[in-house]
């Protein structure tokens, strides 16, 4: 072909594709999910470019177009989207911009087969689906703003190549070539089915070629918008699947329509389950901002970052079309949507709270995040302690600090806790076996999280928050059960040989009555920070 340029997909593409094509195979279909999905994407950013730059304004029948050829066997996917240059084709198609990969790879191979669809939505590896489908994949785009248009081309076995080519307007069309044995998807009917099972809700017009015409695929009808009443439970699960890339059923699902300051509808998600990737590539809230219907964007943080595992979408009036990024940062229309949205789903922690098991099942999933707010957000920090659980030395279930203190002696002043990296390990630490011969209860803490909070945190019901590595003076004003008295005299003489041992090493060497069975412990100065903290300062060079 002339002027064609060969290049190789870097090794973990390569990989990537035979894991794709051979994990999914049950699951086809959801490879027309992710083609429209990336189109409507596509499509999202060239309005939002267009803000800043006319010339790149979208046509007034801006959309979706498939367009099946049984004869052929061709399959193909047209959009008014941002389209890609040269160079992007060769990125966004030919690398992977996220790391991971081996990761996925692990976690495909071990996934239920239930479970493997969601994977690939989740690492963003949606466009090597065609491979699932189709033996060749041709992808002709032309990058808004420009007049070029590029040619991709790949069997999906190592290489592919781009060739100069030509389109009348930016966009892309992608061609699959369709496999012997995936005949179903040059079915229009198929086809439209699948677009009404995943693509629903998305609002630009989706269309499949029929009979001669292009046919609407989709109601886009933002699902938000219409009152409970009218949305089928299934309508709500398939939005769900759609915005989280789950397979399981959400654990809460959040619909209100606010009116009055701020008008805005909001459908929002708590996930069933933990996502595999959850939330460590961005610490902020993703949920999508719409403005009359309009997808506007997933960074406008409208949940504090310590609420990000809630997805979904919140809908405004009060916004104009055109709203800049400037505008999104400093407007107070946003800042009361933040304050209400937040409210809201705080509230619904509190009371399903009240329901122990469930509220236990939501918690091992996204504890650890919200224990974040504990530290970070002075706001609502005390509202998340009424409804944090702890593992603790009391039983094996989880506990609330309010029952904490419930249990409490009577002459106890503090709440007891200890941090570790490791939950078993913790609690089975020397530390504990003075707090236990005296039945005091001590929290026992093992996220990274619990090393900074209860300090920031300072008091739960008047009761102040207290590591046993500093709480240790107070277990004199307990009587230990069934303890034996060491021999003061012994003591005696054993400290200071020990000090002249330990030398600069350790600050002090005194006796203690935190222990029962060991000999020794280590432990942080009374004023000093926690030891797990210390341990973690230490780690990063503080
Ligand atoms: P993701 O959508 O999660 O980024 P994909 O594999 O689905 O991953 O797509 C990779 C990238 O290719 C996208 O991020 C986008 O930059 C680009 N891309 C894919 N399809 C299109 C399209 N129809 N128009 C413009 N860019 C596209
Ligand atoms: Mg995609």
């Amino acid at each position: 072909q002339t002027g064609a340029e060969q290049h190789d997909f870097s090794a973990e593409v390569g990989r990537l594709l035979d894991l794709v094509v051979h994990a999914l195979y049950s699951e086809r279909e959801i490879f027309l999910r992710e083609l429209v999905a990336n189109a409507a994407d596509a499509t999202d950013r060239r309005r939002f470019e267009a803000l800043t730059d006319g010339a790149r304004a979208l046509p007034d029948n801006a959309g979706i177009r498939i367009n099946p050829d049984k004869d052929a066997r061709l399959l193909t996917l047209s959009d008014d989207g941002v389209g890609m240059s040269k160079d992007e084709l060769a990125r966004n198609l030919g690398t992977i911009a996220r790391s991971g990969t081996r990761a996925f790879g692990q976690q495909l191979e071990n996934a239920k087969p239930e479970d493997k669809p969601s994977l690939i939505g989740q690492f963003g590896v949606g466009f090597y689906a065609a491979f699932m489908v189709a033996d060749r994949v041709d992808v002709v785009s032309r990058r808004a703003g420009s007049d070029e248009a590029w040619r991709w081309s790949s069997d999906g076995k190592g290489s592919f190549t781009l060739t100069p080519d030509s389109r009348s307007t930016p966009g892309t069309d992608i061609t699959l070539h369709i496999k012997e044995d995936a005949d179903e998807f040059l079915e229009p009917w198929r086809l439209t089915s699948i677009i009404r099972k995943w693509a629903d809700h998305i609002t630009w017009p989706i269309t499949v070629h029929q009979d001669g015409e292009d046919k609407p695929a989709n109601e886009g009808t933002a699902l938000w918008r219409k009152p409970r009443s009218e949305i089928t439970d299934e309508q709500l699960n398939d939005f769900y699947r759609h915005v989280t890339h789950n397979f399981d059923t959400p654990w809460a699902t959040l619909h209100w329509h606010a009116e009055g300051m701020t008008e805005f509808s909001a459908l929002l998600f708590v996930p069933g389950s933990k996502p595999f990737e959850m939330m460590e590539q961005t610490r902020e809230s993703r949920v999508h901002l719409h403005v009359r219907r309009m997808f506007i964007t997933d960074e406008a943080n409208l949940l504090p970052s310590w609420l990000r595992f809630v997805q979904g979408v919140v809908d405004t009036e009060d916004l104009p079309l055109n709203v800049s990024r400037e505008m999104l940062q400093s407007t107070p229309v946003l800042a009361r949507i933040r304050k209400a949205v937040t409210r809201r789903v705080i509230n619904e922690l509190r009371d399903r709270a009240k329901e122990a098991d469930s509220f236990d099942g939501f918690w091992s999933n996204f504890g650890a995040v919200v224990k974040e707010g504990l530290w970070d957000d002075s706001e609502h920090r005390a509202d998340i302690a009424k409804f944090a659980r702890f593992r603790s030395t009391h039983g094996e279930g989880l506990t609330t600090l309010a029952d904490y203190v419930a249990r409490m002696k009577p002459e106890q002043q503090a709440i007891y806790f200890l941090t570790g990296d490791n939950a078993d390990t913790i609690a089975t630490s020397p530390q504990l076996e003075g707090f236990r011969a005296r039945g005091l209860e001590v929290l026992l803490l093992s996220d990274p999280v619990d090393s900074f909070w209860p300090d920031r945190l300072g008091t739960f019901e008047e009761k102040p928050l207290k590591s046993v590595t500093q709480g240790v003076a107070d277990l004199d004003a307990f009587p230990a059960e069934g303890e034996d008295a060491t021999d003061k005299a012994d003591l005696d003489a054993l400290i200071p040989a020990l000090k002249e041992a330990l030398g600069d090493s350790v600050s002090e060497v005194r006796g203690t009555s935190r222990l029962v069975s060991s000999a020794v412990v280590l432990t942080a100065s009374g004023m000093g920070p926690d030891l797990a903290l210390s341990r973690l300062m230490r780690r990063s060079g503080q």
